[in-house]
């Protein structure tokens, strides 16, 4: 990989060579990989992009994979980006954009980093990969690992929506399903990768996979035809989203496709967030609870906790929590005002936005581009706990004017 240069520990700096087995580095540390931007900026041009197909590997100048490393079969990336001038009215905000990432091929941002774990494992001639997570990452690498015919063991905690689940069944994946939390379940996932020499997609220990994520900032500032919002809001669990976020914006920046860059939004739930906390307190992150029905972003020991409060910080970025009750709260506006249906850690981002809408923190001077992050049929349980059931009659025009009358609507 000419373009890349080495895996380099964010905790103590030591640095190793890209292999495409890389995880972390001795002491303990994430490692970030490291590229070469003058080389870069000699090969990429904003021009080149025009020409390129539609997927996540359309920037592959800026992904740490060798040049002829085949692109992965499903299409993962370019997901709309729409404006939403009335939800911003609504908000009083400037401008507002939605990302929809829940039209990856498996339904979450996360296809970006299992597509990245699958080219890296072919890179390394592996024919199984593993990981463990609270369940979008899981069915996006079995989603992604089935098209390239490569096999999957999945660890996933016991209170995973059934949506997900279903996806790992669908996609032909050794699922165990572990009886604790998702710590337990990573910790069952490690012993076993340990065991069985299996490709690693954990999240963080494989330094790959926040570059595959980046390139939704990469997406985001394409369509935006390079001009840079004021912030990027997002959810946060394990902390690798956010990192690959500010990764991406930090390497357009670098080889002068974007002239500055945006302040990132970090949004956790309540019930779970200790890297928000750690930012409000400026205490060292401390494990919490898994509090929140938004189970993706249910992580009590975030895994990427270095890289994430990193990016947060050398952003000028701001935290916000929001409970679950603003969570669904945000899972109906999204759906009503703009048709966008995201499950619970999916709409968090924009529950944040909201939030710092009503307090006054962001107004009519900024613009937001709000990154939905999984979508809602993964989790039907939690979108009709948010929205509510249908009315519910036998099929009689009488009853219908009845209901309608007795919930005071007004047929147009
Ligand atoms: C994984 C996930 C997140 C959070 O990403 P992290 O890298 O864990 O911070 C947010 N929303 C959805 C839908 C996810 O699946
Ligand atoms: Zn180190």
């Amino acid at each position: 990989m000419k373009h890349v240069k080495y895996g380099k520990c964010v905790r103590c700096g030591r640095t190793y060579e890209a292999v495409p087995g890389l995880t972390t580095c001795e002491c303990g540390g994430i490692l970030d990989i490291v590229y070469d931007y003058d080389y870069i900026r000699q090969t990429l041009t904003k021009e080149k992009l025009k020409e390129r197909e539609h997927t996540m590997w359309r920037y592959r100048e800026l992904l740490p994979i060798e040049e002829d490393t085949a692109p992965t079969p499903l299409r993962v990336g370019w997901s709309p980006l729409y404006e939403e001038p009335r939800l911003a009215e609504q908000l009083g905000l400037g401008r507002l954009w939605v990302k929809d990432d829940g039209q990856n091929p498996t339904a979450s941002l996360k296809d970006r980093a299992s597509a990245m774990a699958v080219a890296k494992a072919a890179e390394a001639g592996a024919r199984v990969i593993a990981c463990s997570s609270t369940g979008n990452a899981a069915s996006s690498l079995a989603g992604n690992a089935a098209a390239a015919g490569l096999k999957t063991y999945i660890f996933v905690p016991s209170r995973a929506p059934k949506g997900k689940v279903a996806q790992l069944m669908t996609f032909g994946a050794t699922v165990v399903s572990v009886q604790g939390s998702y710590e337990d379940t990573f910790e069952l996932s490690k012993a076993a990768i340990d065991r069985w020499g299996w490709y690693n997609r954990n999240a963080a220990i494989n330094p790959y996979l926040s570059e595959g994520k980046k390139t939704v900032s990469l997406e985001i500032m394409e369509q935006l035809c390079w001009q840079v919002p004021d912030y990027i809001a997002l959810s946060v669990g394990d902390g690798c989203t956010i990192a690959g976020v500010w990764k991406g914006l930090k390497d357009l920046y670098a080889i002068g496709f974007i002239d500055k860059l945006p302040r990132l939004i970090s949004v956790q739930a309540e019930g779970c967030c200790p890297l928000n906390r750690a930012i409000a307190t400026g205490e060292p992150w401390r494990p919490m609870e898994e509090n929140t029905l938004a189970d993706s972003i249910a992580v009590g020991v975030p895994r990427n906790a270095d890289k994430a409060l990193m990016a947060i910080r050398e952003s000028g970025g701001l935290v916000v929590n929001v409970s679950d009750q603003e969570i669904m709260a945000a899972q109906k506006l999204l759906g009503a005002a703009c048709g966008v249906f995201g499950e619970p850690a999916g709409v968090t981002g924009t529950a944040g936005v909201k939030k710092l809408c009503e307090q006054g923190v962001l107004g009519r001077g900024d613009s937001v581009v709000s990154i939905v992050t999984g979508n809602g049929l993964k989790d039907v349980a939690n979108a009709i706990k948010a929205c509510g059931e249908p009315i519910s009659i036998p099929g009689d025009m009488e009853l219908l004017l009845r209901a309608f009358a007795d919930r005071g609507i007004v047929v147009e």
